[in-house]
This record gives C-alpha cells, structure tokens and sequence, in this order.
C-alpha cells in the first residue's frame, strides 16, 4: 500500500509528507488521566484572554467544545476567525484543511495553531495536488479541459483550492453546492460546459442529480489510482460531471439498509442526512443538508418528533443531549465518530493552550503565498455566488 492509499499514519508517530496533514506531534502531552485538566484549560484560557480565539467545529469532543468560543462547520469557523483580526493566536479544534482555511482568511499577523498535527481528513486525502494535475491533463488530451471548470468542496486542502483558483474554478460548501455548480456551468458555452468536482464523488453527484436534473449516466468517476482514471477520453467527452473518486469515511458509512431498518422500527420517523452520504442514503432519506441545516432542523423540531440523523455522531449525540423533548436516534449500527476529528482531545488542548501561555507557539498551520492567493480566488469565487 502506498502512502498515497493510507496517507495518516495510524498511530499519529513519524511523518509523511505526502498527507495533506503532518502528523508529527511534538511535545510533552498532559496524560488523559490527570484530574485537573478541565481546570488547567480554564486557567491557561483566562492568562491569554483576548489574545486567544478558539474555534470548535461540530464533530468535535464534549471535553473540546466546552473551550471553544464560537462552534461551527469549516466555513463558518473560517469567518468567524476572519472577524476577530484582533486576536493573535487562533486554536482550530478541527481538522488540518480547516486550520489552512482560517490561516488563509485571517490576517499575516495572526497565527492558527491545530492541537494535534495528526488531526487530517482522509476525504481531503484522497485528492493530492500531483493526481489532479495528472487527470487535467487528461482533460487536455482528450481536447476537453477548455469546457471543464474544477469546483472543490471546502473539505479538500490549500493547494487543491488553489489549483480551482487558478484554473479558472471556485470552492463550494455543502450549504451552497448546488449554486456553484450553476455558477460553474455558466462559465462555458452551453451544451459544452463540464465540471470537475473534487474531492467527495458524493456531493458532487448528490448536488448534480438531485438539485441540478442531471442524470447519474451524465456523471462519470475519476479513480486517480488507475490509469486515465479508469476512463476512455470518450467518456471523458461525453461526461457532464466528473466526480474525484473520494469520499467520507464517516459518512460513507450509512447504508441504504440501515434507512429502511430504522423506518421499519421506528414509526414516523424523518431521516436527515448529510450530502456526503451515498447517493442510495440520499435518496431514501426525507431531508438532505449541511451540518448547520440539520441542527437548524432539530432546533425548530416539534416536540415528541422522531429523527434518524446520518452525521458525525458527537454531533448527533450533543442534538439529543440538547433536545429530550425528540426522539433522535443515529442512522448507523455501530459508531461512528470521525477518527481524525477525535484526535483533538483535551490534553492537545490544554497543551497548545498552555504552550501559548508560556510564549510558544506550537502547531502552527501556515499556507505559503502563492498557494494562499490562489486559493482565495476560489473561495472569494464562492463568497460571490448569488444568496439563496
Ligand atoms: S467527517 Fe469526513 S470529511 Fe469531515 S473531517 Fe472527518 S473524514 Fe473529513
């Protein structure tokens, strides 16, 4: 198996430079043990004050997201960030693409620390900088990459966002997927236009088949570990979408049976999942959005509701922690946290933070220039999109 395949290395130990994450982690780690760590963040978070922003994303701990100031998604965190340029040190209790985003949106002066280098997504993996540019090629060959826009989701790292800014491409979120594809196949003649969509295959044809009226035929997968992508340059002429063969390995793991299971057992139950799920998933569920939808979803909920939520699961059991009054149960047999996600634990906390405390800075997540300013024509690319 190449590092390519298996790009994080298990036990967090060495480092490989081909991940969009480096998964050395330095320093001396509280032990998971010690009684006081609660106190210890408390006390390191009050000597930094405002010197100090952190940031929570929804997959996070309970024991994380008690220190963070503002809870969210990736997007949503990034601007939060962006929007305290007057704190100099930003903690990202999230996952490495997101700590390059805020790094991106924040100020030069101001610094993103990630707790735990080793906290990467194996979705933003699966895209490397040298496949895409080996498949745009491809493009080229076929003489179709002049009708191709390349469209990342914000779940994919700094140099891909960048490769989309300079070639003409945009970012998109799970929120407004569907506007940027519209976006994107504007950008070339009618009739001709196609898109790359990296790095989820699921979003993408989630987003193309349920709200653009394309068929599954018009889509087409792009496997980087197989010569052309496993694709005749015909295929690539006739495609409409061409989905990166990537996924999420949270989301991935819902089942079309596991739906029909849970509305068998649990009479008028709503299932709402997220759009990184499979296509079969999607189409058996009742409600389809982003994180943020589906906690919008659950707040305005009747009471006595029942609802089978397919995400990350710290994030489904804080919505039935918050909201006894509904039945929330979690669309899958067996657990689900996202693994990456849960590197961030409260000694990586209370480590960065004391770290801070003592003038150090540790972690620290910074996205070379040019990267930086193509990547932001992707993502001010979305930031124009029309409102909907
Ligand atoms: S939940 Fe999926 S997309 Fe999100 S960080 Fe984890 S692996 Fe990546």
């Amino acid at each position: 198996m190449t590092t390519v395949d298996l790009p994080l290395l298990p036990l967090g130990r060495g480092r490989d430079l081909s991940s969009e994450a480096g998964v050395d982690c330095p320093g001396d780690l509280p032990a998971a043990s010690d009684p006081d760590l609660v106190e210890r963040a408390r006390a390191a978070k009050e000597a930094l004050g405002d010197r100090v922003f952190v940031l929570g994303h929804h997959y996070q701990r309970d024991e994380v997201i008690q220190f963070a100031d503002v809870t969210g998604d990736s997007f949503k965190l990034a601007k939060d960030a962006a929007a305290r340029p007057d704190a100099p040190y930003i903690v990202f209790c999230g996952v490495h693409f997101m700590a390059e985003s805020a790094d991106i949106l924040t100020g030069d002066d101001q610094q993103v620390v990630l707790p735990d280098l080793a906290a990467g997504c194996s979705m933003a993996d699966m895209a490397a900088l040298g496949q895409v540019e080996d498949a745009w090629d491809a493009l080229v060959d076929a003489g179709v990459a002049d009708d191709v826009v390349p469209v990342t989701y914000m779940n994919s790292s700094a140099d891909i966002k960048a490769f989309c800014g300079r070639n003409g491409g945009a970012v998109c979120t799970s929120s407004n997927a569907d506007v940027a594809l519209e976006w994107a196949f504007d950008q070339r003649p009618e009739g001709r236009a196609k898109i790359l969509f990296l790095p989820d295959q699921h979003l993408g044809r989630n987003t193309a088949v349920l709200k653009m009226g394309l068929t599954l035929e018009d889509c087409v997968v792009w496997n980087p570990h197989r010569p052309n992508g496993g694709l005749t340059p015909q295929q690539l002429r006739d495609a409409r979408m061409i989905l990166w063969k990537g996924h999420c390995s949270v989301h991935g793991r819902f089942s079309a049976d596991t739906v029909d299971a849970l509305r068998a057992s649990i009479p008028g139950v709503t299932v709402l999942v997220h759009p990184e799920c499979n296509h079969d998933v999607v189409t058996r569920a009742d409600l389809v959005g982003s994180t943020e939808f589906i906690i919008r979803t659950i707040e305005a909920a009747e009471p006595g509701t029942s609802w089978a939520i397919g995400t990350e699961l710290n994030l489904v059991k804080r919505l039935a922690d918050a909201h006894p009054d509904k039945n929330i149960s979690f669309l899958d047999r067996t657990v689900c946290y996202c693994s990456t996600m849960n590197r961030i634990d409260l000694p990586h906390l209370v480590w960065a933070l004391e770290s801070l405390v003592a003038g150090t800075v540790p972690n620290v997540i910074s996205v070379d220039a040019e990267t930086e300013k193509w990547a932001k024509v992707a993502l001010q690319r979305m930031l124009d999109l029309p409102a909907r």
